[in-house]
């Protein structure tokens, strides 16, 4: 049986199924994006960013049927995946305005003749990405990708496949010359053979630790750009002059979202010992109120997890930390129905010998910890390998600027749990990965800055 297929995480029933790609089928696609990068790459800006227009316009025209497909193939919210599809159409969009101006020709000073960086494109990428969010993802990497003038190979997650392949369909609708962009379905085990492959010259993942090390190390191997976005544990500091009702409900809103399945969800909350309890009280009475169930359902305000095996292992992660000596203040039980729903959960007590401690828990879990002072909120901010994003909630907003200059991730914000928007860069450090997507910042990651020195043969160099 196929590993690439969709089974509604609601019912646990599968509702369709792919045949993996041949070896064959994989060489035609990949010639096919080569050759299709040597044109595609002399094609004006124009024509580019009217491809993306038009791949937005197809989003937004589309976007309840592709929300509604999150949720059939992996259990999302369907308002929140309406509201990715529109955020896709948006980074579509911002790509297609700002492409050219972000890689117009940047002079540099130099005291002899002239000098400027020409940004070219590089050749046929791959994309591997994850199921969380099945068309943000896809568009964070394909949209400034393509704009630049590379070609794109997209494998997505096995459970993801019908968005994986409608969107290969968007692309072709919005006129895309044959590969520019095409899907691949592959399973994970088989992505370092495409990796290797001397058509493919740069490689990008978004997904877990051990996947990101094993792409690295091939592409390392074969001399392939890269770029990795990592698993996170995102810290949420409630600040002394923090509004607790405020904090609370930001905190709980951010780890219900995706179903707690967003690499930047608050993972761990870190408040003041004098207001720990009235933050944990609330907070256990918003998620006590949350309604599981179906994501469809316009009441439900927790998602089923993506899949049996995503459900079974954060109750292993939860059932673990209370058999290490956590304390469960809510949840940590399945619902008593088909599908993989489990309750809103709040652990406290978790120290730093506990599994829970240094592990990311991607579902609805929130680890609250109590602290002495800001100092000690920022060191235990920093006690972790993950380095993606996380938030200080205050008051006093240079306040908060302060500590978050103290914070070793790749974003933080201040008020809001990290969010995402086409204009700012989203990307970690330490073991979340490296790279940007998003902004300016990503449409040069897999273009080759060409330094061209106009001069005169008696110059000195
Ligand atoms: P995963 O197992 O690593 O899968 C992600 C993608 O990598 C899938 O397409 C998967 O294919 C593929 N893959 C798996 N093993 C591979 C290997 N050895 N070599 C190459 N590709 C491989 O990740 P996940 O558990 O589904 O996703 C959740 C993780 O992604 C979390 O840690 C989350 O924090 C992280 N994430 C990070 C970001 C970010 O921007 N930093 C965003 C979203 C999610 P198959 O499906 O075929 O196995």
């Amino acid at each position: 049986m196929s590993s690439i297929k969709t089974v509604n995480p609601a019912t646990n029933k599968v509702e369709k199924e792919y045949e993996e790609m041949t070896g064959q089928q994989i060489d035609t696609i990949l010639s096919n994006a080569d050759k299709a990068f040597k044109t595609w790459r002399k094609t004006s800006f124009a024509v580019r960013a009217e491809l993306l227009h038009n791949v937005a316009a197809i989003l937004r025209k589309r976007k309840e049927e592709l929300g509604k497909l999150c949720s059939v193939e992996m259990g999302k919210l369907l308002r929140e995946g309406i509201g990715e599809v529109e955020l896709s159409a948006d980074i579509f969009d911002y790509y297609a305005t700002n492409g050219a101006k972000f890689l117009a020709d940047s002079p540099l000073d130099t005291p002899n003749g002239k000098a400027f960086l020409s940004y070219e494109p590089i050749g046929v990428l791959l994309s591997v990405q994850p199921w969380n969010f099945p068309f943000y993802q896809i568009t964070r990497s394909a949209a400034p990708n393509i704009m630049a003038g590379n070609t794109v190979v997209l494998k997505h997650a096995s459970n993801v496949p019908q968005a994986a392949e409608i969107m290969e369909k968007i692309f072709a609708e919005a006129g895309a010359p044959k590969g520019v962009y095409t899907n691949l379905f592959v399973p994970g085990s088989k992505v370092s053979e495409v990796v290797a492959d001397p058509r493919i010259k740069g490689a990008s993942l978004t997904g877990s630790e051990p996947a990101g090390a094993s792409f690295a190390s091939m592409a390392g191997k074969y001399l392939k750009k890269s770029t990795l976005e990592l698993g996170g544990s995102d810290v949420f500091i409630v600040m002394p002059d923090a509004d607790i009702d405020k904090a609370v409900k930001t905190a709980t809103a951010g780890r219900l979202w995706n179903a707690g399945q967003v690499c930047v969800s608050p993972k761990r909350i870190i408040v003041q010992a004098s207001v720990a309890d009235k933050f944990i009280e609330k907070a256990k009475s918003i998620f006590e109120s949350a309604v599981v169930g179906d994501p469809l359902d316009p009441k439900t305000d927790l998602a089923p997890l993506s899949s049996e095996k995503a459900v079974e292992d954060v109750m292993k992660q939860v059932e673990k930390a209370v058999k290490q000596g956590a304390r469960l203040i809510t949840g940590g039980k399945r619902l008593n129905r088909s599908g993989a729903f489990m309750e809103a959960t709040i652990l406290t007590g978790v120290t730093k010998d506990m599994s829970a401690y240094s592990e990311e828990i991607f579902g609805p879990v929130l680890v609250v910890y109590s602290v002495k002072d800001v100092d000690e909120a920022v060191e235990l901010a920093n006690d972790t390998t993950f380095g993606l994003g996380g938030t200080v909630f205050g008051t006093d907003t240079d306040k908060a600027v302060e500590v978050a200059r103290r914070i070793d991730t790749g974003m933080v914000y201040i008020n809001h749990v990290t969010g995402i928007a086409p204009e700012l860069p989203f990307g970690g450090t330490k073991n979340s990965g490296y790279g940007r997507e998003q902004s300016p910042a990503g449409i040069y990651e897999f273009v080759n800055a060409k330094l061209i020195r106009v001069t005169t043969p008696d110059a000195a160099y």
